[in-house]
C-alpha cells in the first residue's frame, strides 16, 4: 500500500489568519474537546469559540462551568468550522445526521476538522464529507491526550501533531489545518504534514503493536513468568512493570542509545543478548500481519462488529481485570511508592 511522504511544517508558515472571522464550534467536550476549545479561546482564534455537547451528558455542564456558550443543533448551521471531537465511532452519526442536515436546511456550508483520521479512512464518513454542505475537511491530530495538549499550551509549550487534508474545495484547507495546529500550540513542538490515511494507519499500528497492546502483553507475560516461578507478585511488579517508567523517560529524553548509556554493562549485555530472542522473527512477522490487517480495513471491520454487538470483548476484559493479581500487586506497590501520587482515594498512601 502506498504511503505519503511526510514533512515538517515550517513554523514560519504558521498563522491564525486563515481562521479570522470564523465561527468555530467544538463538538464534544471530552479529553480533546475541552483542551482544544480552551486553547483556541486563549489564543483568540476565529471570531468566537462555542461548544456543542449532548444535553444529557456530563460534558455539557463542564463546558458551561468553564464559561463556554453551548450551541443547540440548529445553531450548528452558523458555524464556519466544526471540530468533530466526539469518540470516533460517533463521527458518522454526528456529521451526517446532526450537523450536515442543519447546515443543509440553512443553506450554509462549513469546514470540518478531526483529531484522528479513523472515521474518514475507515467508515462511510470519508465519502459523505466530500459532498455539500462540507467545504474542506482536514485533521489536526495531537500526539498526546487532551490533558497534555492543555498543560503544554498553558506552560508556553506544545504537543506535536500531524496535520492532513482530506478534502480541499476552498483551496485553503491546508492553511486552515496549519492555523488550527498553530492555535492548539502544536507548532511550538512540531507539526508533521502527512495524509489522513497514513495518520490513521500509523496511529492504530503504534497503539496496537507497542503503546497499548504490545507493552501490556509484554509486561503481563514477564510478570506471569516470575510469579509462576514462585517470586512475590510485588517483586515481579516492581521489576517488570514499575521500572519501565524510568526507561521510557530516558528514551523520551535521550533516545534508545541514551537509555542504554545509563544502564550497567551487565544490563546492556543482557539487553543485546536477549532482546532479539523476545522480539524475534515470529513477532516481527506478526507485526507485519497486524499492519496489513489495519491497512486492508480488516481491523476496522472487527471493531465495527464489536461495537454492533455492544462490545463483548471489552466487557469480558473488564470483568477479568477486577481483582487480577497484576493489578493487586500494582496497587500495593503504588501505595508504598513515595514517587507516585495516589490516583484515587482507595490508593491513598498509608
Ligand atoms: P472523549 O471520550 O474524551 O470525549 C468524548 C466527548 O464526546 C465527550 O464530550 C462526550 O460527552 C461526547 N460523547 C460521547 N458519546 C457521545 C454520544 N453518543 N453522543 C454525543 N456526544 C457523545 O473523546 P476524546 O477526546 O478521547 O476523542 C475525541 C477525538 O480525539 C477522537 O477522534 C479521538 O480519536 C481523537 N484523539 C484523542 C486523543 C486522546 O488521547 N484522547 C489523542 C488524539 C486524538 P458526554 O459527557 O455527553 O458523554
Ligand atoms: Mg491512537
Amino acid at each position: 500500500m502506498r504511503t505519503t511522504p511526510a514533512r515538517w511544517v515550517d513554523p514560519q508558515e504558521a498563522s491564525l489568519e486563515p481562521l479570522n472571522g470564523f465561527d468555530i464550534v467544538v463538538a464534544g467536550y471530552g479529553s480533546q474537546g475541552q483542551a482544544q476549545a480552551c486553547n483556541l479561546r486563549d489564543c483568540d482564534a476565529g471570531e468566537q469559540i462555542r461548544v456543542w455537547a449532548r444535553a444529557e451528558g456530563e460534558s455539557a455542564a463542564r463546558a458551561r462551568a468553564e464559561s463556554f456558550t453551548l450551541v443547540g443543533n440548529d445553531e450548528l448551521a452558523e458555524a464556519d468550522l466544526i471540530l468533530c471531537l466526539l469518540p470516533d465511532e460517533h463521527h458518522l452519526w454526528f456529521v451526517t445526521e446532526i450537523a450536515g442536515p442543519c447546515l443543509l436546511s440553512a443553506g450554509k456550508k462549513a469546514s470540518l476538522a478531526f483529531a484522528h483520521g479513523y472515521s474518514l479512512k475507515f467508515t462511510e464518513l470519508g465519502e459523505a464529507v466530500r459532498k455539500p454542505p462540507w467545504i474542506d475537511s482536514f485533521l489536526v491530530a495531537p500526539c498526546g491526550p487532551g490533558t497534555e495538549v492543555r498543560r503544554a499550551f498553558t506552560a508556553g509549550e506544545g504537543v506535536p501533531a500531524y496535520c492532513a487534508v482530506w478534502q480541499d474545495t476552498s483551496g485553503k484547507a491546508r492553511s486552515r489545518a496549519i492555523a488550527l495546529a498553530h492555535a492548539l500550540g502544536a507548532t511550538r513542538a512540531g507539526v508533521m504534514e502527512t495524509s489522513v490515511s497514513d495518520e490513521a494507519v500509523v496511529d492504530l499500528f503504534g497503539e496496537q503493536s507497542v503503546v497499548c497492546g504490545g507493552v501490556s502483553a509484554l509486561l503481563q507475560a514477564a510478570f506471569d513468568t516470575l510469579v509462576n516461578a514462585g517470586f512475590a507478585p510485588e517483586m515481579a511488579y516492581m521489576e517488570c512493570v514499575q521500572q519501565l517508567g524510568l526507561t521510557v523517560d530516558l528514551i523520551r529524553e535521550r533516545g534508545i542509545d541514551g537509555m542504554r548509556a545509563e544502564v550497567s554493562r551487565t544490563a546492556l549485555f543482557g539487553d543485546l543478548l536477549q532482546g532479539p530472542r523476545i522480539i524475534n522473527d515470529q513477532v516481527r512477522k506478526t507485526m507485519a500481519e497486524i499492519l496489513g490487517e489495519i491497512q486492508s480495513g480488516r481491523f476496522a471491520r472487527q471493531w465495527a462488529d464489536e461495537l454492533s454487538q455492544e462490545t463483548p470483548t471489552l466487557t469480558r476484559w473488564q470483568r477479568a481485570q477486577a481483582g487480577s493479581i497484576i493489578e493487586e500487586a500494582g496497587r500495593a506497590v503504588r501505595r508504598r511508592s513515595r514517587r507516585s501520587k495516589p490516583v484515587d482515594s482507595s490508593e491513598a498512601l498509608d
